[in-house]
């Protein structure tokens, strides 16, 4: 008995040595870059900025509420503040209202890359319009701040991108290689614009080395413990799935009921869905955070980070308890809409349900579907796939083209950040674009911008002068 207690013992201050080793020997291996201070953001360039979120490219769930002269004035606007762009690059018009700009660079023989940006924004809604402090529609710019519906989402990347190449234009500069804009007009409904712009560059053969779209952010806040600011650098998407379940039993009058109804069948298979999540994981991006932060967090979480193999159920415990958090982890289900019943005294015939999900890389959609129906077990649920499916993406590589260069720009135009993959929860149009190139990387230069989709929506002046410097470095040191 005495010999495993000292067994045991042992095991144990071999494990603390070897969870302690690890800890301390857990040091940053970020390349260390330099920031060259950013110039103060210019009037006019600010101007812009306010003046293009004055038009009302709204992307409505109903597309007869579509207003061709809000993008058609925006167009205009484009094309009279950027005239270097306009004559220096040739733009195409492509599913009505996206754009194609192709930047042409030195050496014709490299891939180009593509940077990407949406025009259009989400509505604002009719009931929360009189709680916005400003008019999301004015452009105001107050404390610090650049306010209004479009401000995060996306225009503070297209208009930088516009700022940046007017620049360098005036400067006769030419990109090592070409580099092609791609501005969708609908990426908030689905991305036809984007689709389309993909499928032209695939008929004509045309894989780009990068793709660079919106995505993770610069934040300070929310990463608590650290104290340095963290680049979150998407370099994978989730996908996204929604299903439509029904199920249809004959109804009848309410005076006297069957044992079950179909509302009946339907809320006990929802039941069994929302309660039995699916697993959590660790993706590659989601061990690229913790290999990034982890250096210079607190020595707790340092510890966890460092040990994962030990830590796992602690660090999975502590991001199951907020939506985002968990979202990191898995792939999450919802129900989002429920519908069934026409008059309080009739058993309905039919109950359907609609169940969003996000999908982590790796898990597929019919593997998935599969695993909800083993869960229900009860074939008188009938499942429907919607349209809108979009598998997760692929994994971008830290150690690609497109990290690497990205990661570059961001600690040359933002100082002592730390730059870290990162898994985007939401769709963005590059999804579409996974044929053109295996190096998407998904990352918008703002700090910790406020409101996305929702009210008073904004971001600092900072954020939009370290956008500006941002794709200047990015595309100064383009090889
Ligand atoms: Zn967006």
């Amino acid at each position: 008995m005495k010999k495993f207690f000292i067994g045991l013992l042992v095991l144990l201050l071999v494990l603390v040595a070897v969870v302690l080793y690890n800890t301390f020997t857990f040091t940053s291996t970020q390349t260390k870059i330099a920031a060259i201070p950013a110039p103060p953001v210019t009037d006019s360039s600010l101007q812009h900025f306010t003046k293009a979120l004055t038009y009302k490219t709204i992307s409505y769930g109903n597309p007869a509420l579509f207003d061709s002269s809000a993008f058609l004035g925006f167009r205009k606007f484009l094309e009279q503040t950027y005239p270097l762009v306009h004559q220096h690059m040739q733009r195409e018009i492509i599913a009505g209202y996206s754009f194609l700009y192709t930047w042409k660079g030195k050496d014709e023989s490299k891939k180009p890359i593509v940077i990407m940006a949406h025009q259009d924004v989400v509505p604002v809604e009719e009931a929360t319009r009189n709680m916005w402090t400003f008019d999301p529609f004015s452009g105001t710019v107050k404390d610090g701040f650049v306010w209004g519906r479009g401000t995060t989402d996306d225009k503070i990347n297209l208009v930088a991108q516009f700022e940046t190449a007017e620049k360098l234009l005036s400067e006769n500069f030419v990109p090592a290689r070409t580099i092609l804009f791609a501005f969708g007009h609908d990426e908030e409904i689905g991305g036809k614009g984007a689709i389309a712009i993909a499928k032209l560059l695939k008929v004509r053969g045309i894989t780009a080395e990068m793709i660079l779209d919106e995505g993770g952010i610069i934040t300070k806040e929310k990463m608590p413990g650290l104290t340095k600011p963290v680049a979150l650098v998407g370099t994978a998407e989730k996908g996204y799935l929604s299903l439509e379940l029904t199920v249809e039993k004959p109804g009848g009058h309410s005076s006297m009921p069957e044992q079950e109804t179909a509302i009946d069948i339907l809320t006990k298979a929802i039941v069994k869905l929302r309660s039995e999540p699916f697993e959590p994981e660790f993706t590659e991006p989601m061990h690229g955070l913790m290999q990034s932060v982890g250096p210079d967090m607190p020595f707790l979480q340092k510890m966890a980070f460092a040990n994962p193999w030990l830590f796992k159920k602690a660090i999975i415990g502590t991001y199951e308890q907020s939506g985002p958090g968990n979202a990191m982890i898995r792939t999450t289900l919802v129900p989002t809409i429920v519908q069934a019943g026409v008059k309080d005294n009739v058993v309905p015939t039919v109950a359907t349900a609609t169940i969003n999900l996000r999908l982590l890389p790796g898990n597929n959609s019919e593997q998935v579907i599969e695993r909800l129906k083993e869960i229900i077990n009860d074939e008188r649920v009938v499942f429907k796939k919607m349209a809108t499916l979009a598998e997760a993406s692929k994994v971008t590589p830290v150690k690609s083209f497109g990290f690497q260069q990205v990661e570059m720009a961001i600690k040359k135009s933002y100082p002592q950040t730390i730059s870290s993959p990162f898994l985007v929860i939401g769709a963005t149009d590059s999804r579409h674009f996974g044929e053109i190139s295996t190096n998407i990387i998904k990352f918008s230069p703002m700090i910790d911008p406020i409101g996305f989709h929702g009210i008073d929506e904004r971001v600092s002046i900072e954020s939009y002068q370290t956008a500006l410097w941002f794709y200047e470095q990015l595309i100064r040191d383009l090889p």
